[in-house]
């Protein structure tokens, strides 16, 4: 039998890419090398670690229960139970896309792919080898943490995100490499759940791809929590001791620290997967390990496409992976598709205060030669803010002064990276800033904080 499309990855663009093949009548397949379905994002990814973040906020509420009016005798967090429901969590949307296989008649092979050329692929498991056949591939492989030259990850002492997400306690110290998205959501579920944390990041910022303004306010609050954050810091030297992890680290002002922790998170970004896959078998290009793609996600070889972490040029997301991969499946399917408009995906980083933002940044802006004006409301002015007890951050809007473009949204705070679906959807509709002065916001709400950000860009913000 010949599929019209085997998709190779389970994670979030190649199951929504094998449901939607499923739906448009395609014959489709989707390899998978692990026993589970769902990839770095479901396993060891977005959903485990916004499972302890929410813990981290719920629990944030019971170290000063008094504040909200409610008397708590000796509040225990019980780690064990917070990762049983973390796993609970993971188990279950892993079984809900086996279901969605079913329902969409994909026929899911468990087993390790390799491109062999044309529309051919090897799949090897523990049960043998065997040849699938194919009129169009989708190579969605993913991606893996980054380790630094010499190291290698382990479960006890140096971690990647897989190893940190099943410590069985909480280290009283953890190091962390790498000021990105993944982290500082590590530093702050382990400083809320009472490690003392420490990040250090070579780039003069944290959360160095947001706006300066964003990366600010964050060092700003981790510090007022007790997260020492050392940017334009060097990690070097690392050992292995015993129990405990040291390195030499050469500070921003050039001195030098002896650091020791329980722990270290290694953070320093994600490679792609690409070793092992067969490309060397087609006529695909690399760049720099990535798979290059077009607007559709063709690759240079016939019928084989590619999408999310192992694509050049796109960022590593997860939503992005799935807009992609719809992408794809709909240039195959012959169906209208419209490619990514790089501006328009949401960045989201689950930290508290949390970050979410669209577009330019108002550096960037200003660097592509616009005119620009920009809108800020601080949450301090928001009541539902003061209600959650979430007071930290800002929205701030960069704007085109002539026209009123929406050139980016960027927000610090409470629910930001929901908040900021509202500026993504503004965008995508190409609303201007005055369209967005006179949508109404219910009240109480905390995205009445966009709107208002959005009249401040013409100082006419009511609040502050
Ligand atoms: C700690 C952490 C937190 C994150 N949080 C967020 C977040 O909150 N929001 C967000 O948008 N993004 C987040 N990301 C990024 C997100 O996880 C990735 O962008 C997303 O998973 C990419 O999806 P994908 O489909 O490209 O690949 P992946 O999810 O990596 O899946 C690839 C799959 O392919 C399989 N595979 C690889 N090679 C083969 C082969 N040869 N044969 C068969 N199968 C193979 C792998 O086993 C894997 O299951 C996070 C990442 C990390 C590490």
């Amino acid at each position: 039998m010949t599929y019209d499309v085997v998709v190779i990855g389970s994670g979030p663009g190649g199951y929504s890419a094998a449901v939607r093949a499923g739906q448009y009548g395609l014959k489709t397949a989707l390899i998978e090398k692990q026993t589970r379905l769902g990839g770095t994002c479901l396993l060891v990814g977005c959903i485990p670690t916004k499972s302890l973040l929410h813990t981290a906020d719920v629990w944030d509420y019971f170290k000063n229960p008094e504040a909200q009016g409610i008397s708590v005798k000796d509040p225990q967090l019980n780690y064990p139970k917070v990762l049983d429901r973390k796993n609970k969590i993971v188990s279950k949307h892993s079984k809900g896309i086996e279901f969605l296989m079913r329902k969409n008649k994909v026929d899911v092979i468990k087993g390790t792919a390799r491109l062999l050329g044309g529309g051919r692929i090897e799949v090897t498991s523990d049960s043998g080898e065997q040849t699938v056949e194919t009129k169009n591939i989708l190579l969605a492989t993913g991606s893996e943490a980054r380790m630094l030259p010499g190291l290698e990850p382990d479960p006890n002492l140096i971690l990647t995100n897989i190893e940190i997400l099943d410590l069985p306690a909480v280290p009283k110290t953890l190091g962390i490499i790498g000021a990105g998205a993944v982290g500082v959501e590590f530093a702050s579920i382990f400083n809320r759940f009472g490690a003392k944390v420490t990040v250090l990041e070579m780039l003069p910022r944290a959360v160095p791809v947001e706006d300066e303004e964003v990366s600010k306010e964050l060092e700003r609050h981790f510090k007022k929590s007790g997260i020492r954050t050392e940017t334009g810091a060097k990690a070097e030297n690392i050992r292995r001791n015993q129990n405990s992890v040291s390195l030499s680290a050469t500070l921003s002002n050039g001195n030098k620290e002896e650091m020791e922790f329980e722990k270290l998170l290694v953070a320093v970004g994600r490679k792609p997967i690409t070793d092992g896959v067969g490309l060397e078998n087609t006529a695909a290009q690399l760049d720099r390990g990535f798979v290059k793609v077009d607007e559709y996600q063709r690759t240079a070889e016939p019928g084989l496409y590619a999408i999310g972490d192992v694509v050049a040029g796109t960022p590593q997301l997860a939503h992005v992976a799935t807009a992609e991969g719809l992408i794809a499946i709909g240039h195959i399917a012959g169906k209208p598709v419209r490619p990514i408009n790089r501006n328009r995906i949401p960045g989201c980083t689950y930290t508290d205060p949390g970050i979410g933002s669209v577009g330019l940044t108002e550096a960037q802006a200003r660097a592509q030669g616009f005119k620009v004006k920009v809108g800020k409301f601080p949450f301090a002015g928001n009541s539902k803010a003061t209600i959650l007890d979430k007071h930290e951050g800002f929205v701030k809007v960069v704007a085109e002064e002539r026209f009123g473009e929406i050139l980016g949204v960027h927000i610090i705070g409470p629910e930001a990276y929901e908040l900021v679906g509202e500026a993504v959807a503004a965008m995508e509709a190409e609303a201007t800033v005055e369209t967005m002065m006179s949508t109404i916001h219910a009240h109480p709400t905390i995205y009445e904080a966009v709107g208002e950000a959005f009249n401040n860009v013409y100082g006419l913000a009511i609040n502050i």
